[in-house]
């Protein structure tokens, strides 16, 4: 169920037949190489989320692809020559607080369960760090993250065991997409950012939006630039943006297929409608947000 196609009637059942879950979709605004739209993590979490939600009852928020922690970008003053235009960054300080004032919103409206569906690597600090900030106060509701991917079972290799061991299931696979998965099963997916998964899930949410000329416009390996810190233990700010300037890490994804994607989408729903059915029957994280005893009626 999608919230903004709810109408003020609806709530309270919706709100019964979800268990008090919302789930927050999140992903960010940010460069994919050419051949991927700015929003590709937006839309790889909110297709996964709008199936699972649909399988396993819950309630969806209806939050922007802009959501989302891509803030080193603040530091480039010329997109154009740093060729990331499209890429939008909302400083950490304010995000935290949009979240915090939209899940606050979200529970008055009467839920109890607050799960943030994450499809951006980038996001994962900013809420670990969201989440201890939502023990400053003793909130009624229990906020939870995970991720919108099943990353290790959509890897090409591990896909190729399933899909194989499963074919009555996946039987819209072509001979080219089996083709296409054993050879990025041998050479690895090159990254995780604009990658044969991306470029295959986006064109199951959409296909029209991936351009396939463009794989090769520009190179998505790394120039290995911050290595020598990483190497001895050493973070260091826009490292991975030095590794990857063109904003793209992954060898190119020739072969990506809405096929392909569809089959990575599914194992992915799979995964988080079990999440989801496990939540929506679970009390006690609502209960342990407080610091409440396990028994305590809510
Ligand atoms: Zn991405």
């Amino acid at each position: 169920m999608l919230w903004e196609n709810l109408r003020e009637e609806e709530f309270d059942k919706a709100i019964e037949v979800s268990g008090g879950l919302c789930i927050i979709p999140l992903g960010c605004l940010e460069k994919h190489g050419q051949h991927l739209p700015v929003g590709t993590d937006y839309f790889e979490a909110m297709s996964i989320v709008k199936q699972a939600a649909e399988r396993e009852e819950a309630v969806v928020f209806p939050i922007g692809a802009w959501v989302g922690e891509v803030s080193c970008f603040h530091s480039f003053k010329d997109p154009g020559t740093a060729r990331l235009r499209g890429c939008v960054g909302i400083k950490q300080e304010i995000l935290l607080k949009i979240l915090e004032e939209i899940c606050d919103e979200i529970a008055r409206n009467g839920f109890r369960k607050i799960l943030i569906v994450n499809g951006h690597g980038g996001n994962s600090a900013l809420l670990k760090h969201f989440l201890r900030c939502q023990t400053y106060e003793n909130k009624p509701y229990a906020t939870l993250v995970t991720s919108a991917f099943a990353y290790s079972e959509i890897d090409p290799r591990r896909l190729y065991g399933t899909v194989s061991a499963r074919k009555g299931e996946f039987d819209y696979l072509t001979n080219e997409d089996m083709e296409t998965l054993k050879r990025f099963s041998r050479t690895g997916t090159g990254g995780g950012h604009a990658d044969i998964r991306e470029a295959s899930m986006v064109m199951a949410y959409d296909k029209s939006l991936v351009a396939q000329d463009r794989y090769d416009a520009e190179c998505g390996e790394s120039n290995h630039r911050t290595d020598y810190l990483s190497e001895i233990g050493v973070e260091s700010a826009n490292a991975w943006l030095a590794n990857y300037p063109s904003s793209y890490c992954a060898y190119a994804p020739h072969g990506a297929s809405e096929t392909i994607g569809r089959a990575m989408t599914e194992i992915c729903v799979e995964r988080l409608a079990k999440i989801l059915s496990l939540i929506k029957s679970d009390e006690d994280c609502v209960r342990s947000a407080q610091m409440l005893p396990k028994e305590n009626p809510l």
